[in-house]
């Protein structure tokens, strides 16, 4: 018996040294943000302390620095058939405020305070995509990125790593977290700025499964408001537009080249959260962090507790992925109309010091501009390093291509007098059968019925608007020299069946 009651205050005193070895690295009255150096001790503190959390790296940003992740798991990630999740930060370096709240997630973790959690969920957590770009306190990249469009072309480390975590463990929920500035020009002149301290962005790109559209709008959306609210945080469904300038209110771009549209094609059930960032970038820390701590532990709960619902929806929602055929209707280029319904936005009224609320006409709804028929495959050059690269970093399938009478050839020349491009014309292409014309042997072939279907259409399709930049597709400006020859013919062929 003594020897027992020995042992147990042993192994108090042990876990109390190994609590104290990680919790003196973050602080509650937040001045400043973390610095890398600082959390990465404290993750390496922290893991070895505790045995639910392990520490891995995703990459090494531009500039070289490692870039951690880690695993929050009741007996290790690998195979557990828990419902995933994954929640990555700070891609844009000036926004710190998620980053910091990742980190009390894991540290409460590790205290033992969330525990209740992990019966049904892992988690896979990345606190900082951008760490280059968070060191210099700028939202670019060291190399002048805008990481959060660089999700198709995964032109830098940081996103190559990113979705190269993704596809290492398939997590049926994403979350990116971001902070937005208020503080704008436009808004001061207009005398009013929105006032939500948090914000939450669901999935909006038309060929996501209409279950998870569905789920995101009237299942997550007002639990979530709910919760944050009763937290103490003023939240809204992610909302954007120059309304000072008479614009609609609408949601963020439907272009999947960004954190949450990206992994959300591939049928996950994905989330961005916008919190306020602050007029000067230190401004209120602790409490934008706090903001963003509930909003994250909000969707944490949420999914917890409805872990089969999720599991199966995603589950289902993907294998049609699997299963896609030539002939279905794909969109490549959509935008936000205005819906019958108007919205209420609260703002702040900058003279009167109060909020009040006003209405405003609402872009609700996103409707396809361009449709596609799917091909049954694409068509690369096998020796094409460019493309088979690209291929390899989505993780796409692709196999040797072997020509079959069944097999009909296309190829899309895009036309030389609508190849200006201007910001809201795309240019006219030709689609040309091209059977007869080519030794295919040095082909790869890329089917449809794949997990990544979606990606590779919207990557692929010349016309398509889900580039870099939002408008258009990987092929805009510079690439148009890569994915064309002199003459505008597009290096991609489609196969579709005779
Ligand atoms: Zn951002």
């Amino acid at each position: 018996m003594r020897k027992f009651q020995i042992l147990l205050l042993l192994f108090a005193v042990s876990t109390s040294v190994l609590s104290q070895s990680y919790s003196g690295y973050l602080s509650s009255d937040l001045k400043e943000p973390t610095s890398y150096n600082t959390y990465v001790e404290f993750l390496q503190k922290v893991s070895e302390a505790s045995p639910i959390i392990s520490l891995d790296w995703m990459a090494n940003s531009f500039q070289g620095r490692r870039i951690p992740y880690v695993t929050i798991s009741e007996n290790g990630i690998q195979d557990t058939g828990k419902l995933k999740f994954l929640i990555f930060a700070s891609q844009h370096g000036n926004e710190p405020s998620g980053k910091e709240a990742l980190l009390v997630l894991i540290k409460e973790f590790a205290d033992g305070n969330l525990n209740q959690f992990l019966s049904n969920i892992d988690l896979i957590i990345v606190p900082q995509v951008n760490p280059d770009g968070g060191e210099l306190g700028q939202r670019r990249s060291y190399n002048d990125l805008d990481l959060n469009r660089t999700h198709t072309n995964l032109a830098n480390p940081e996103t190559v790593g990113l979705h190269k975590l993704f596809h290492k463990f398939l997590p049926e929920v994403t979350l990116d977290v971001h902070e937005t500035y208020f503080y704008r020009k436009g808004w001061l002149n207009y005398g009013f700025i929105k006032t939500y301290i948090q914000q939450l962005g669901i999935l909006t790109n038309p060929n996501v499964d209409e279950k998870i559209l569905e789920y995101s709008n009237n299942k997550i959306l007002p639990e979530i408001c709910e919760y944050v609210e009763e937290k103490g945080f003023s939240f809204s469904n992610y909302i954007l537009g120059a309304l000072y300038r008479g614009e609609p209110v609408r949601h963020s771009n439907p272009g999947v080249y960004d954190g949450r549209q990206s992994f959300g094609i591939y049928n996950t059930l994905s989330f961005l959260i916008e919190g306020k960032n602050g007029r000067t970038p230190n401004e209120e820390l602790s409490r934008r962090r706090d903001g963003q701590y509930e909003n994250i532990l909000g969707l944490i709960e949420h999914v917890a507790e409805n872990v089969d619902e999720i599991k199966t929806m995603v589950g289902e929602a993907r294998d049609k992925l699997m299963n896609s055929k030539e002939g279905e209707t794909v969109s490549i280029r959509s935008v936000y109309e205005l819906g019958a319904d108007s919205i209420n936005v609260t703002l702040h009224d900058l003279k009167k010091e109060k909020d009040t609320v006003m209405t405003f006409p609402y872009k609700s709804k996103v409707v396809s501009t361009l449709d596609i028929t799917s091909p049954k495959s694409y068509l690369i050059e096998k020796f094409d390093h460019v493309l088979i690269d690209l291929l390899n970093k989505h993780n796409i399938k692709y196999t040797p291509y072997k020509f079959s009478s069944e097999d009909c050839i296309y190829r899309y020349t895009i036309l030389e007098d609508t190849i200006s491009i201007s910001d809201d014309k795309f240019f006219d292409v030709d689609k040309i059968n091209v059977t007869e014309h080519t030794d295919y042997n040095d082909y790869v072939f890329v089917p449809v019925n794949q997990l990544a279907a979606n990606m590779v259409r919207l990557i692929f399709e010349p016309q398509s608007m889900h580039g870099p930049d939002s408008r258009h597709g990987l092929i805009k400006g510079k690439k148009m020299e890569y994915f064309t020859d002199i003459n505008g013919a597009y290096k991609i062929l489609r196969l579709e069946s005779n």
